[in-house]
């Protein structure tokens, strides 16, 4: 087995931590602390160090931020205002979280154990969503039918779906919530903000932007808290018109159903478990690089991490050994060093369970060609990249999400036998094809059941497009043109001028009411 390169880099700049930044809950426009004076820590998963504090959100935050959230949309100005004033508002939050970005990057490596330089990316790329939904604010537009008859009119309208209760995971802190909140507030609703409470500073942070950008008080409001506490009561309660989650399939299936119960608006972005097919006749440098980009961005801890690689059979066993070489010399590390590539585990459960999904996988037959194990560090909790081969379509570790930096191979004859074992599993999130062969390509991104297929490229994406699972991956789309009409309810008005037709006489012309 060979050893990943493990770089000695923990240059901790321990001022970033001598105190930990202490956070309290937004409701109402206010920050508060819990009525209870409960807390939670967070510990920097790379560092070991406490570095936040939070308020922890009970049944009392909750009931007051719903009573607050409802009572804004159904009584205040925010709906009403302007598509105009509310993308003035959402371009002036993108300006402050450009002007903090680098705090708000920091933030997340601390609380994630994610690479400093990805976090920066991530900041950007939520400054141009921002901006993004701040454009369509200004283009929300129902419809009109003109053709029902000479005195009849048929308008179809968009209003704001009410009040959001928006969830999210920690892999990804401010990029997720900014894939849900900007547009739910172009459309003009009210939100109450679940953060993962083991990444919720950065989103936090966004709380006090969107105060200094003038968003009324109540429309957003911030709560941390676990699950059982906070969450399932935001997907419960009846005073909730839509639930926006990103997480696990798991929790979103529980999610689902209790928001069900008030039969409630539900968009669901969850997990994945997402091939990379290559080709023989592929840019094979290109690929093995994207290979090993999918499995590692985020120390695999992604969504859309691309777990399983799908080798053509004769070129399985020189890609695979090229693939050895090249992941063995991913940097892993503090994830402050902008050197690293690979950071630290979420927490050491998480870390202890990836363990025992390459165990599992060691005993049901399959090779551990690298890594497979945690990496000695001084503090901390990371995991050498890992790369398992002999996998087989029935395995655990080639139809669960490992969610860690841990990459299965599988071997293929032909396009419609990959595309079966791509599909032969309950996610449908994304897929990548790498051939150069057009028809190869067309057919495979055709025949893979996912949301999105990258074609010769891996992980790329623009707020511009959709973006969403098939099967147990989700429900919905995020991004996109109708990322704002999401958040809307249509209503459909129906205009009648001139006299009515006495609906009791015999002969009505036209049927007409
Ligand atoms: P998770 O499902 O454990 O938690 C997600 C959020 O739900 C957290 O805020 C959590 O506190 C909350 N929650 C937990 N129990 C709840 C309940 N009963 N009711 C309501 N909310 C509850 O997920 P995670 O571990 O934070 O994140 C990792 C998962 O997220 C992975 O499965 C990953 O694939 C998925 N994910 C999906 C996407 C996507 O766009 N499809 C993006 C990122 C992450």
């Amino acid at each position: 087995m060979n050893a990943p390169v493990i770089l000695d880099r923990f240059r901790f700049d321990a001022a970033l931590a001598t105190t930990a930044r202490r956070y309290e809950l937004l409701i109402d426009g206010i920050w508060c602390q819990a009525t209870d004076r409960g807390e939670l820590t967070r510990t920097s998963p790379a560092h070991g160090l406490t570095v936040s504090t939070y308020a922890r959100a009970g049944a009392v935050e909750v009931e007051t931020a719903l009573a607050t959230a409802r009572r804004a949309f159904d009584e205040e100005s925010w709906p009403r205002w302007t598509g105009a004033e509310r993308s003035r508002l959402l371009l002036n939050v993108a300006s402050f979280i450009e002007r903090d970005a680098e705090l708000l990057a920091t933030l997340d490596v601390l609380e994630s154990g994610k690479p400093i330089v990805q976090a920066r990316a991530e900041i950007a790329g939520a400054v141009d969503i921002w901006r993004y939904a701040a454009a369509l604010a200004r283009d929300l537009h129902g419809d009109s039918y003109n053709a029902l008859g000479p005195a009849k009119l048929g308008v179809v309208i968009r209003e704001p779906i009410g009040v959001v209760s928006i969830i999210t995971p920690w892999n990804f802190p401010f990029l997720i919530v900014s894939q849900k909140l900007p547009f739910a507030l172009a459309a003009g609703c009210t939100a109450i903000v679940k953060p993962s409470e083991l990444t919720s500073a950065s989103t936090l942070h966004l709380g006090r932007l969107l105060l200094e950008a003038g968003l009324p008080a109540g429309v957003v409001n911030i709560l941390v808290g676990t699950g059982p506490e906070v969450g399932a009561p935001l997907t419960a309660d009846s005073r909730v018109d839509m639930v926006s989650f990103t997480g696990s399939t798991r929790v979103g299936k529980t999610a689902m159903a209790m928001a069900s119960a008030t039969l409630k608006k539900t968009s669901m972005e969850l997990g994945g478990k997402n091939p990379q097919i290559v080709f023989p006749d592929a840019d094979l440098d290109a690929a093995l690089d994207a290979v090993v980009f999918g499995a590692y961005f985020n120390a695999g801890e992604c969504c859309n991490a691309g777990s399983r690689i799908m080798l053509h059979e004769t070129i399985a066993d020189d890609f695979l050994a090229a693939a050895c070489d090249r992941a063995a010399t991913v940097p892993v590390g503090d994830p402050l060093d902008p050197v690293v590539k690979v950071g630290a585990v979420i927490t050491p459960a998480h870390l202890a369970q990836i363990g025992h999904h390459v165990e599992a996988a060691r005993s049901a037959g399959a090779a551990v060609m690298l890594g497979g194990a945690r990496v000695a560090t001084p503090v901390g909790h990371f995991m050498a990249p890992t790369i398992v081969s002999r996998v087989e379509p029935a395995m655990a570790i080639a139809r669960e999400e490992i969610f860690g930096p841990v990459l299965s191979v599988m071997t293929f004859r032909t396009a419609a036998e990959v595309v079966a074992i791509a599909n032969d599993t309950v996610y449908g999130l994304s897929a990548s094809v790498w051939s150069r062969n057009i028809d190869t390509c067309f057919a495979v991104s055709r025949g893979v059941r996912a949301g999105t297929v990258w074609v010769n490229t891996f992980m790329d994406g623009a707020a511009e497009l959709p973006f969403g699972g098939f099967k147990q991956s989700g429900v919905g789309r995020e991004l996109g043109r109708n990322a704002v009409a999401d958040y809307t309810e249509e209503k459909t008005l129906y205009f009648h001028t001139g006299p009515r037709t006495n609906w009791w006489l015999p002969a009505r012309p036209n049927g007409a009411a």
